[in-house]
């Protein structure tokens, strides 16, 4: 597998379309080498579909406590990365390199790999079929697919982006990401858009996140008196939890950033360097604006096998139907789900992986043994480290409803440069040597360690 298709893979899912095929390269690919050798069936006692935050940590426990050859891991990629690392990329405080690590390293040894796409569900029969044709059965399945971005669905986006010199990158995805920071250097004067779609997306403030580094990068670099940055979001508010919304505003007035509330990205045109927008509004009102530069955040959806599949999808997004509190399916107890491709109503990010892990390898250990779990459920436990600039962090952590959950005893909303460092260097070792080995259930017993256990 390519570099390139590997990283679509991870980030894009298995497309439907040629065009996205060709970007992505899962059903492509495997068919082209799994096909020719591809067993009739096998089985296993728990398939995890996807090998990203969520897949790699439930099958490190679940490969520990069941022992060699029991859990099966469907990951077509061979490159995992640490997508948090990827607003530092964009923001040229840290390399592409830093964020990725071949998937052999990081899968669990005792799980069996096969590199390969989930391209059908059939909870029925308790199997998934493969792109590469395989049939794999399980007793147990957690699925842990991720999402999948579709830049496709603005027209010009992509083009843009393969255009040399245009000005446009994203930090949503390994092929773009370096874009970003390659624009951000050649960005002298103009117009700089930084924009949010109208669908729910992986980290909700990493789309903003990258403006401040871009602010942060044109002072230091004397360039920020020539630019006027423009941040264009879907949301009515600059962040969608009131608590942390109250202390950004201030930030992005001292910045003298313009926000666009409610104002979708719905084209690009590269040759001109132009961008439209939607009045969400007023969907006829339509604004083209021109640009320097151009940070654009794709439209994300469920992925396609999921979204097929009636029986396991929730009929009105298309992501996997769990219960918010123990991530099981309702129908199919026998499913499982983690992370961004689970219709759980929190905001997508590995810190709501974390904690989502600890949950359902409670409640699937206790139903491998014919038990309800005994632990408390899923609270929305989330976190976004909304980087302000370099050596600047507000901690935003919070629940279902919105209510801050923070682990430090202090005021998180303030910008600091220890969060700063939580962020760009703890969370890594955190994320490469406890979450991926599934020893990390999120920071519940430290949170009660630091409030002296006055807090939930
Ligand atoms: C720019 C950016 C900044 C972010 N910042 C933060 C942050 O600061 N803090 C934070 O907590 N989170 C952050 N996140 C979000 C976080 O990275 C994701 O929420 C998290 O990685 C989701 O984990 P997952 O296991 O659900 O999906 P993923 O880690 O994306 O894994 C999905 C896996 O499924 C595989 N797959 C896809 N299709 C198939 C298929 N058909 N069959 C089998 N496998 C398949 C993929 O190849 C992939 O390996 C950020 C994300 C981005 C993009």
């Amino acid at each position: 597998m390519t570099a390139r298709a590997a990283a679509g893979v991870l980030l894009g899912g298995a497309g439907r379309q040629a065009s996205r095929r060709a970007d992505h390269g899962v059903r492509g690919l495997a068919s082209a080498s799994a096909a020719r050798e591809a067993p009739a069936e096998e089985r296993c006692r728990l398939l995890v579909v996807g090998g990203g935050t969520g897949g790699c940590a439930l099958a490190a426990r679940f490969s520990r406590a069941l022992g060699p050859g029991q859990v099966v891991v469907l990951e077509p990629a061979d490159t995992h990365y640490y997508q948090p690392m990827f607003t530092l990329v964009g923001g040229g405080v840290k390399p592409l390199s830093a964020s990725r690590r071949p998937m052999r390293q990081v899968l669990p040894a005792r799980a069996k790999w096969i590199q390969d796409a989930a391209a059908a569900f059939r909870p029925e029969e308790d199997l998934v079929v493969t792109a590469g044709g395989r049939r794999l059965r399980y007793d147990y399945l957690i699925v842990a697919m991720g999402l999948q971005l579709r830049f496709e669905d603005v027209p010009g986006l992509r083009e843009a982006l393969a255009l040399p010199g245009s000005g446009v990158g994203s930090n949503y995805s390994p092929l773009h990401v370096e874009k970003t920071w390659a624009a951000l250097r050649e960005l002298r004067e103009g117009k700089a858009l930084f924009t949010f779609p109208n669908t729910p997306i992986k980290c909700a403030g990493a789309p903003q996140k990258i403006l401040y580094l871009a602010d942060d990068h044109l002072r230091r670099a004397g360039r920020r008196d020539a630019v006027r940055l423009h941040y264009h979001t879907s949301l009515a508010d600059i962040f969608g939890v009131k608590h942390y919304a109250n202390a950004l505003w201030p930030i992005v007035k001292e910045r003298d950033i313009h926000v666009a509330l409610r104002s979708e990205l719905v084209e690009v045109k590269a040759e001109q360097k132009q961008a439209v927008f939607r009045d969400l509004d007023h969907p006829e009102r339509r604004t083209t604006l021109e640009y320097s530069f151009l940070h654009a955040t794709p439209p994300q959806g469920p992925p396609d096998a999921l979204r097929e599949c009636a029986a396991l999808a929730d009929p009105a997004s298309g992501y996997l139907a769990v219960d918010r509190a123990t991530l099981r399916h309702a129908r199919f107890r026998n499913v499982f789900g983690v992370g961004d491709c689970t219709n759980v109503p929190t905001s997508k990010t590995a810190a709501a992986v974390a904690a989502q892990s600890a949950v359902v390898h409670a409640g699937l250990a206790a139903a491998m043994r014919g038990r309800e779990s005994a632990t408390s459920g899923y609270d929305g436990y989330t976190s976004c480290p909304l980087v302000t600039a370099r050596g600047r962090c507000v901690l935003a952590e919070f629940d279902f409803d919105g209510q801050p959950l923070e682990t430090f005893p202090l005021d998180q909303r303030r910008e600091r440069w220890t969060m700063y460092q939580v962020k760009a260097t703890f969370m890594p070792i955190l994320y490469w040597h406890l979450m991926l080995r599934g020893y990390w259930g999120g920071p519940r017993p430290m949170r009660k360690i630091l409030h002296l256990g006055m807090c939930r």
